[in-house]
């Protein structure tokens, strides 16, 4: 048995999660104002046979015990399995070697960063060298309270004081070094890379100094200055602020993405206190991972030059000069789009006035903060409103330049709903018939960024796959694995969403597998698995030795076995909501909440309407399915 499946048997969820919040028996589940939003009446439900949990409110999404732990402590899927471990009193396999020496330097390199920042903050509080940047936050608008909370700190004018201090308290050159607090000339003498800067220490949401950002106080240059990749600090990853702002981020379910350290302290200390900053790159896919553990709505406020079309149009290109490693950059209408549903998120674009910074808006005028932040454009939209401004509509040429920027955005949307929605108003703005649009549109759907379906034209009938005894969620990943190329059919047909996977290692699979194989034109099982933790990998081996199993699948069986297989999982899984949310329908028809009821009724009958349709679009996709429908009375239905 693997430990996940070994902590799922010793671990009841029912107890666990009580242990968090108070949970109340209603029928055969259990049920909890929900700890991830905030809200008066409970929609957060324990299901004790399943082991597994839902909220029905804000959030909107469940899982199992190891999905609950991810959220509830904000932590990836790898801690929570040796928390869950340790909780479980299962021993994980021992760390090796090297993992053992890199646990020990990042503690290492964290002790310093902390007393580095304490030293930092020591001189601007009370030394006479701090008094320039006392005065320099006095004037910005920081209070006293302010500048403890957020630790900063003053870098005196001096080549060696940080490092003389740091050698004083025992800490080896070398770590100082590694930490990126020394810098080593060609010459071989070290230094303190930070002098004469105001000093802000960046932390991790659980609140570890993982580096510094450093501004100066006259007009030199560079103006700012960051720790630099070390094996704690990567910039592609950091989020100024978390660690203050995570709660508020979660409970006001939203979070607020903003340019500089000024623009998350100033609306803190006002009260606005859902922002983090991304220091001086592009918002990155790991960025918006880290954020989407916390809420599914992002705001993002761009000043007036990176919010103008070149600079969106333009910004994988800028983003990829400026870091020295790999990352994603999403900053571009098409990028955000995509991560948008990958993450299933949702990111809006907040434009701030000519020439106003966040904290200077928000001390001038708070109200007009807010609207602003309640005006938050979709992408697509504010995209769309971006490029027709810039060009003349009365021109045939206007129009065509229109069209050929606007229409990859649109293509690069997979919800065939919204995809219609936004071609049918780029039709009406450009005053064109949406049909003239539409085999461009698909063209460019088709086009190299995605692999296309297979060849479905079987030339003898299908051989029935074997019957497995696997879950179904497991026989939908195994085919996964073993057939990639049928991912955008299954995610378009079949709308299979991470959601649907109840057990967290398979969704975290199929997340995985999704951003590899957008990522990556060429599939292979061992590059995939590079990237997974060790128990992720065992499992996706053990999935892909259940193919194996009977004699080999052809693509065309793989197909229809994966349509069926992932029609049924989303079925199974929209089967399930319904039935808990008509418990949680009786339970608000008892209180007598009318607007809940409302709001209930209308998802129930969203949900049931969506039930019902798979079917359709499972016959459509597939031969057996075109065989029955040719046969059958759903003929009728016009498929
Ligand atoms: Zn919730």
């Amino acid at each position: 048995m693997s430990v996940v499946d070994e902590i799922k048997q010793r671990l009841d969820i029912v107890e666990f999660i009580s242990t968090y919040v108070p949970l109340q028996k209603s029928g055969r589940t259990y049920k909890a104002l929900c700890p991830f939003h905030t809200e008066k009446t409970p929609s957060f439900i324990v299901f004790p046979e399943t082991q597994t949990w839902r909220c029905f409110g804000a959030c909107s999404t469940g899982g199992d015990i190891f999905s609950f732990v991810m959220r509830r402590e904000n932590v990836d899927f790898p801690e929570a399995l040796r928390m869950l471990a340790e909780k479980a009193g299962i021993a994980l396999r021992p760390l090796d070697r090297a993992e053992m020496e890199l646990k020990g330097e990042k503690e290492r390199l964290q002790a310093i960063n902390l007393t580095a920042a304490q030293y930092y903050h020591h001189l601007l509080m009370h030394s006479p060298q701090g008094e320039a940047a006392r005065r320099y936050l006095e004037r910005r608008g920081v209070k006293r309270e302010t500048m403890v909370a957020f630790q900063l700190g003053y870098a005196p004018e001096e080549w060696h004081a940080l490092e003389e201090h740091l050698k004083r308290a025992n800490f080896a050159p070398e770590d100082i070094l590694k930490a990126g607090l020394t810098v080593k000339s060609e010459s071989g003498a070290v230094y303190d890379r930070f002098r004469g800067r105001l000093m802000f220490p960046i932390r991790d949401m659980q609140g570890h100094v993982i580096g510094f950002g450093g501004r100066v106080l006259d007009d030199s240059q560079p103006k700012y200055l960051n720790t630099p990749q070390t094996p704690l600090f990567d910039k592609g990853s950091a989020l100024y602020g978390i660690d203050l702002t995570h709660k508020s981020i979660r409970e006001s379910g939203t979070a607020i993405v903003v340019e500089g350290y000024m623009d998350v302290i100033i609306p803190y200390q006002c009260g606005v206190t859902n922002l983090v900053a991304c220091m001086g790159t592009a918002l990155t896919e790991e960025h918006l991972k880290i954020l989407k553990r916390m809420t599914k709505q992002l705001i993002l406020a761009l000043d007036p030059d990176a919010a103008g079309m070149r600079a969106v149009e333009r910004g994988v290109e800028a983003a990829q000069k400026g870091l020295e490693h790999k990352v994603v950059p999403v900053l571009t209408a098409k990028g955000l789009v995509r991560y948008e549903e990958q993450l299933n998120a949702e990111i809006r674009i907040l434009v701030l006035p000519e020439g106003l910074d966040p904290d200077e808006l928000i001390l001038r005028d708070r109200s007009r903060w807010d609207q602003l932040v309640a005006n938050a454009l979709p992408v697509v939209e504010y995209f769309t409103d971006l490029v027709l401004n810039a060009v003349d509509l009365s021109k045939a040429q206007g129009k065509r330049e229109a069209v050929s920027r606007l229409l990859p955005v649109i293509a690069a949307i997979d919800n065939p709903v919204a995809r219609t929605h936004y071609l049918q108003r780029l039709a009406q703005r450009v005053r064109m018939d949406e049909r003239q649009l539409l085999p461009e549109l698909e063209r460019l759907r088709a086009g190299p960024a995605r692999s296309s379906p297979p060849d479905r034209v079987a030339k003898a009938p299908a051989p029935t796959a074997p019957t497995s005894p696997l879950g179904l969620e497991e026989r939908c990943l195994a085919l996964l694995l073993g057939f990639p190329d049928l991912l955008p059919d299954v995610l378009e047909v079949a709308e299979l969403s991470a959601d649907v996977f109840q057990d967290e290692r398979n969704r975290q699979i199929f997340e995985a597998l999704r951003r590899f194989t957008s990522e990556h034109d060429e599939w292979s099982p061992e590059h995939f698995a590079l990237g997974l933790d060790t128990e992720l990998k065992a499992h996706v081996e053990s999935l892909l030795q259940t193919l194996h199993v009977g004699p080999p699948l052809s693509p065309e069986a793989a197909h229809e076995d994966l349509m069926k297989c992932s029609t049924r999982l989303r079925k199974s899984y929209l089967s399930h909501l319904l039935r808990d949310l008509r418990f949680v329908l009786q339970d608000a028809q008892e209180q007598g909440a009318q607007e809940r009821i409302r709001e209930l009724n209308a998802t129930i009958e969203r949900l049931t309407r969506d039930y019902l349709e798979s079917d359709k679009r499972f016959y459509a996709a597939t031969l057996l399915g075109r065989k029955k429908a040719k046969e059958g009375p759903l003929s009728s239905d016009g498929i």
